[in-house]
């Protein structure tokens, strides 16, 4: 998948991952302050394994993108290869999001404050990752299972007749566009969250219903 449909993607699993972190309490920063972290983490998660192309080609130069692009390459790297587009590195990763900052904090290495931005700031970027994993998989390039085997997979295959599951093509229109309106929908969701499941929307119902 190109970058317009990556960072879709990275739209879905941020507000997906945002209520996620909400219902399971695992942050104690407020919902509506923690959804735009998690906006912007994400979708950076999701733009980085794609700095694996060759320099000359990576859109965004920056510092941090350049010095990612040459630990890609002077470590064997290219496009779409272990470091960034293997499925066990990016869960390897989500995991430690998770403890790490549980882990420093627990031996006194970190403050309390400092172990929710650290956690919010992985966890955004793991969500992007694993969203770039996914759309990824969408395309027939697939990507590694396991990160020294060469074997990738895809949830699709090449070709169904003459529709091809490659990047850039009909195909991942119709994923950015399908992706699109889901974000609008799921945003919607998103946003009303937390008023459904503390039963505040609820309590608005019924103050409506009361008031007709
Ligand atoms: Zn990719």
């Amino acid at each position: 998948m190109t970058g317009p449909t990556h960072k879709q993607y990275s739209v879905t699993f941020a507000f997906l991952a945002n209520i996620l972190l909400f219902y399971y309490g695992i942050t104690e920063i407020n919902y509506y302050l923690a959804l735009p972290i998690m906006l912007l983490t994400s979708k950076y998660g999701a733009l980085f394994p794609d700095v694996d192309h060759a320099w000359q080609n990576v859109k965004d130069k920056t510092v941090p993108n350049w010095i990612i692009n040459k630990i890609i390459h002077l470590t064997g790297g290219k496009h779409r290869s272990w470091q960034t587009h293997s499925i066990d590195i990016c869960a390897l990763f989500t995991v430690a999001a998770f403890f790490v900052p549980k882990i420093l904090f627990k031996y006194d290495k970190i403050s309390l404050v400092n172990m929710e931005v650290m956690s919010i700031i992985l966890i955004g970027f793991a969500s992007g990752w694993v969203s770039h994993i996914f759309s990824d998989m969408l395309t027939s390039a697939g990507v590694r299972l396991i990160c020294f085997l060469k074997v990738k997979i895809a949830l699709v295959p090449k070709h169904i007749g003459k529709l091809r599951f490659n990047t850039g093509n009909e195909w991942e229109a119709f994923c950015f566009k399908s992706t699109r309106i889901i974000n609008i929908v799921l945003g919607i969701f998103a946003i009303i969250y937390p008023l459904i499941s503390l039963g505040y929307f609820n309590i608005i119902l019924d103050k409506i219903n009361n008031y007709i």
